[in-house]
């Protein structure tokens, strides 16, 4: 059978650009009678904390999205990292790292270290082939040193079901950071491989990390999911919508008069999904199920305007 998911990071409260992504992906898994698995990416940032995980829980319940079985965590799941990592240690993939992300940036926006078209963080290997001198001189510094896997600048291609084939340079990207906590490339591969997830979809902002997941799915021996990324949720100035926009999340929303259900009709509506003429009433996310039809779905990321936030419909 197969499994899709949604994997928020347990950092906050979700704003309707999390919202609609996780019901892009509970209609993709749902209209293809799949199983929907909800996982928390608790690791990777200090402020992920139970509650958040609860408010978020609740706001996809109010939507009417469910999943099935018990939530995974992955701050229980170190082993399993710890695992594949050890794995791509003995194949000799990987080495250690001593840049910082500052380094990172500098070296990488040089006249000659080309990026365009690369995933964010792009690293230009330069702890790649590092002398026993110069490993000695870092290992001296104090600095903790990274991993990253060697990537050896190979040319990958995936096909995602909205996008297309997308091909980028995949570049030795971070396994583990320096503080020893896995790296989320490391991590959804691993979680999304154990889980049984063969449709991953997500928000369009990660589509460039893709081709380093397929990377690793190739050197770790794991099947490729299928590949979904929705666009994302602009605010007017055209950056990312952030919670300092206004009205964002969904107890706002409901503060000001909306209803889950005119809330989900306004996600079907900018994703595509239903008409212009279409009245919103009586919409839920399972009335949405019907109809589904994922070649409807818009490619231009939506933008939230100021009188949606003060007046939604
Ligand atoms: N935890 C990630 C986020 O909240 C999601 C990553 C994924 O879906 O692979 O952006």
């Amino acid at each position: 059978m197969s499994v899709g998911r949604f994997a928020p990071s347990p950092t906050g409260t979700l704003h309707v650009g999390n919202l609609r992504t996780a019901l892009a992906a509970w209609l993709f898994a749902r209209a293809a009678g799949s199983r929907f698995l909800l996982r928390f990416e608790d690791l990777d940032d200090a402020t992920a904390r139970p509650e958040h995980e609860a408010s978020q829980k609740r706001d996809l319940e109010a939507l009417g999205l469910d999943w099935d079985g018990e939530v995974v965590r992955q701050s229980d799941r170190l082993d399993l990292y710890r695992d594949a990592l050890a794995d791509l240690q003995h194949s000799d993939l990987t080495y250690r790292c001593w840049c910082s992300r500052r380094e990172v940036r500098e070296a990488a926006s040089a006249p000659h270290g080309e990026t365009v078209g690369a995933a964010p963080g792009h690293y230009p290997g330069t702890c790649r082939e590092l002398t026993a001198v110069q490993i000695a001189e870092k290992e001296a510094s104090g600095r903790p040193a990274a991993l990253r896997i060697r990537a050896d600048a190979t040319e990958i291609s995936i096909t995602d079901r909205l996008h297309g084939v997308v091909t980028t340079t995949v570049d030795d990207f971070v396994l583990r950071r320096g503080d020893g906590t896995p790296a989320y490339n490391l991590v959804v591969v691993v979680d999304d491989a154990d889980q049984g997830i063969d449709e991953v979809v997500r928000a369009d902002d990660l589509l460039l990390s893709s081709p380093r997941h397929a990377l690793l799915q190739d050197r770790l021996g794991l099947p490729h999911p299928d590949w979904v990324h929705v666009p994302l949720v602009l605010a007017p100035n055209g950056d990312r919508l952030a919670k300092r926009d206004g009205a964002v999340t969904l107890e706002e929303r409901l503060a000001l008069g909306d209803t889950p259900e005119r809330i989900v009709a306004m996600f079907a509506r900018s994703l595509g999904l239903l008409g212009d003429e279409e009245s919103p009433g009586g919409i839920t996310a399972r009335t949405l199920l019907a109809g589904f039809d994922p070649e409807k779905i818009e490619l231009q990321p939506w933008t939230l305007l100021p009188r949606q936030i003060e007046e939604p419909w």
